[in-house]
């Protein structure tokens, strides 16, 4: 579906008398706040200007289901703006993104917040523009749900923030079910964009002067899988390396049951795929993963992260869920000892919170919070422990790091993310902003690396 819609322009020229502002509130994670550039490229196109918190006339937010109080946080906010539309100041309210796809939820929306003007699903928003329109300039605040599930929509404008990354989404949906996880029921089946339509969107980032790129999508290596050619993520990968201008290529998030050894081949091959490897591992218990269904075991995961850190000078980043219904201390134990054998860099750790409508929701579960928090807690320390060693490694080696701009801790220094994504603080000036540069580590410091520039 091409992003063509008659409403945008009718809002548009609305818009040139009215001066509306709106303002986007994004939960969730960067497939989200990719739609959220999106809805702000369509918002601008159609003569919105940015605004604030505080001072807007069109609310957008964009939800999600996977974060924990996402639902307080969306209906408290809400409660705040119907004060302002009690006393007749101009605002608008629109609700998209994963949340609006659960009915319990449409059901709240449709009793006790009536005074909302706009309600979206996930993939429709070419329709966005007509339903603003209608709500805005012909005051129908009839909520409309409208679920395009499958549809997948091309050319629609974004507007990025920053000026050197973008992230470009190339799959959506997934398919894979994992029992902690509402993504497949909100998100749909996975759908992979057109190898064409990505490249000539990352042609365009590089002749806009950006110089890295994140490829988004819930589990990037089944790409291609519903082409009836054959053609997958190894063969985006080379396509995107031929392109001239983008100088890092980032991934996010492939699933370790579908990393075979010919993206490995092309990661090891590419000058510009980021020495940084996201690998998921949820839990180091076999059992448990079984209870996910994450279709790999323990060892099977282990051997691969094995693999992966023997390309030079590569650095793994993982998500680990704790407290899993019925998850007994040995099964945690394999957890801790995964992390030991590895060593990942970077770790997002969570306590497993129950999403409605999924299977691990039924699972009885007698593990107390206290434990749960109290395994957290060992995890985080281990993960504290270990991280200063791999950071020493660095010292000495020289990395490529894109220079983003003054650090926010120390103004007399600038601050980049290494290809590795540790963030590296170093001295230059502002003419170095935007460039890709090589960077020697002199000192680690935890969460962050010292460095000297040498190129
Ligand atoms: S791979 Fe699993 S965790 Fe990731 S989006 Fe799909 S179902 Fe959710």
């Amino acid at each position: 579906m091409k992003f063509v819609n008659s409403f945008k322009d009718k809002m548009k020229s609305y818009n040139g008398e009215h001066k509306l502002k709106y303002y986007i509130d994004t939960m969730g994670c960067q497939m989200n706040e990719n739609d959220s550039l999106k809805y702000a490229g369509i918002l601008e196109s159609m003569g919105f200007e940015k605004g604030e918190e505080d001072n807007s006339n069109l609310y957008l937010f964009n939800t999600c289901c996977v974060r924990e109080n996402a639902e307080n946080t969306l209906f408290g906010r809400l409660g705040m703006l119907k004060k302002r539309k009690m006393n007749n100041e101009e605002v608008y309210i629109a609700i998209v993104g994963c949340m609006t796809q659960q009915e319990h939820i449409l059901e709240k929306i449709k009793t006790s917040y009536r005074f909302v003007d706009v309600v979206l699903g996930t993939s429709c928003m070419s329709l966005f523009p007509e339903k603003l329109y209608n709500a805005i300039v012909n005051s129908k605040k009839k909520i409309e749900y409208i679920d395009v599930s499958n549809a997948l929509e091309e050319e629609v404008p974004i507007k990025y923030e920053d000026k050197y990354k973008a992230s470009v989404s190339i799959i959506y949906g997934c398919n894979n079910f994992c029992t902690y996880c509402i993504v497949p029921y909100v998100r749909g089946r996975e759908r992979s964009r057109r190898p064409e339509d990505i490249v000539k969107d990352v042609k365009k980032l590089a002749q806009d002067g950006y110089k890295e790129i994140m490829l988004l999508g819930q589990n990037v290596n089944s790409y291609g899988n519903d082409f009836e050619e054959k053609y997958n993520f190894p063969m985006l990968l080379e396509e995107l390396e031929k392109i001239d201008g983008i100088e890092i290529i980032r991934f996010m998030s492939p699933h370790p049951k579908d990393f075979k050894d010919d993206l490995i081949e092309v990661i090891k091959k590419s000058k510009k795929i980021a020495r940084q490897i996201h690998l998921p591992l949820q839990s180091g218990n076999t059992e448990v993963l079984k209870r996910m269904n994450r279709k790999y075991t323990k060892e099977q995961f282990v051997e691969l992260a094995l693999k992966l850190k023997q390309i030079s000078n590569i650095s793994l980043s993982t998500d680990i869920i704790v407290g899993f219904p019925n998850e007994t201390e040995e099964q945690f134990l394999d957890t801790l000892d995964v992390v030991k054998t590895v060593e990942f860099d970077q770790i997002y750790m969570f306590i497993y919170s129950k999403r409605n409508g999924t299977v691990a929701a039924r699972m009885e579960d007698e593990v107390t919070y206290e434990e749960k928090v109290d395994r957290l807690e060992r995890l985080k320390k281990l993960y504290e422990e270990t991280l200063p060693a791999l950071n020493a490694k660095m010292i000495g080696n020289t990395y490529k790091v894109l220079v983003e701009g003054k650090s926010k801790n120390n103004a007399e220094l600038y601050t980049g993310r290494s290809s590795q994504n540790k963030v590296v603080i170093f001295e230059a000036d502002d003419s170095y902003i935007g460039k890709v540069v090589d960077v020697k580590i002199d000192s680690e410091h935890l969460w962050y690396l010292k460095g000297t520039i040498v190129k």
